[in-house]
């Protein structure tokens, strides 16, 4: 692909971002509260519904200069915010996978004897590629939930287990269709990996949850650990947990330096971090700490 083409895409990678990280506000604002989400979207303040020129992702907020149409109230400046992270995050797994992996997401241009142009598509890169991105609006969702409520709604873990199934899936099809690798050696390779993955940080902080009878850790921090695990394989959710309390541990202190109220710890945030920087530089950083141990 051309420069232009990688450009179109990359904008339309991001404007789908946005488009879904909308969806995500909803999810945010009502799955605490119990509320559908299939409702049509009204002003929290005078009930106006809201028509589709008034839900454009990052458009129609700027637009309208964050505030209602209708009774010029203030509307949350979530609204944007998430929309606008969302489209990085996936404009951020275009590039990784373009530029870092130089994955060909078209393995193959062919022409016809009429120039007829057919693309032959890496179907299981884009699934894999995709996977991540909802992997990312999930982390992004649970984070801003658990940061507010202090719980991680069980629907989120339930469905990082659903596309840790399909990336798995995707990945061991990647590694027999295109990469070439034998059945056999595939699936002893990934199989253990994801399965082990499962278990390997989930399993410690049961314990530890066990011990504690649920003071050192929440429910919602093992199952995110569980269901992550599976997309990751256990190198990476170890990587993932290492890199959350690192991080939590820094932040927290800090927040207890400059508010002394602040004692009580979500782990959902940070873990989330960790396992979004593991998706995407897990091998690189797991690969480059083994090589410091391996005779050169
Ligand atoms: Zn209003």
């Amino acid at each position: 692909m051309d420069i232009a083409a990688k450009l179109v895409f990359g904008v339309l990678v991001f404007v789908l971002g946005t488009i879904f990280g909308s969806f995500l506000n909803v999810v945010i604002f009502r799955v605490p509260k119990h509320e559908s989400v299939n409702k049509r979207s009204h002003c929290m303040s005078c009930g106006y519904q809201l028509r589709w020129y008034d839900l454009v992702p990052l458009f129609s907020w700027i637009f309208l200069g964050g505030k209602c149409r209708v009774c010029k109230n203030k509307i949350s400046k979530q609204y944007p915010i998430i929309e606008g992270l969302n489209g990085l995050f996936y404009l951020g797994v275009y590039l990784k996978f373009y530029i870092i992996d130089q994955v060909p997401f078209i393995t193959e241009v062919e022409y016809d004897l009429d120039g007829k142009m057919t693309l032959h598509y890496d179907w299981y890169s884009v699934i894999i590629a995709a996977s991540i991105c909802a992997l990312l609006t999930a982390l992004l969702g649970l984070t801003v939930i658990d940061w507010r409520t202090f719980e991680i709604p069980f629907g989120f873990n339930v469905f990082i287990t659903v596309i840790a199934v399909i990336h798995g899936a995707a990945v061991i099809l990647h590694n027999i269709r295109i990469a070439g690798n034998g059945v056999a050696d595939t699936l002893k390779h990934f199989l253990p990996l994801y399965f082990i993955g499962f278990f390997a940080v989930s399993l410690i902080l049961y314990i530890i949850y066990a011990i504690s009878k649920g003071r050192a850790i929440g429910g919602g921090d093992i199952k995110l650990m569980a269901a992550a695990g599976l997309f990751l394989g256990w190198k990476n959710i170890i990587l993932a947990f290492v890199i959350g309390c690192i991080v939590g541990s820094i932040i927290h202190l800090i927040r207890m330096k400059v508010s002394k109220a602040e004692h009580v710890l979500a782990m959902g945030p940070y873990l989330s971090l960790g396992i979004a920087l593991a998706s995407l530089y897990g091998n690189i950083i797991v690969n480059w700490y083994l090589s410091m141990f391996s005779a050169s």
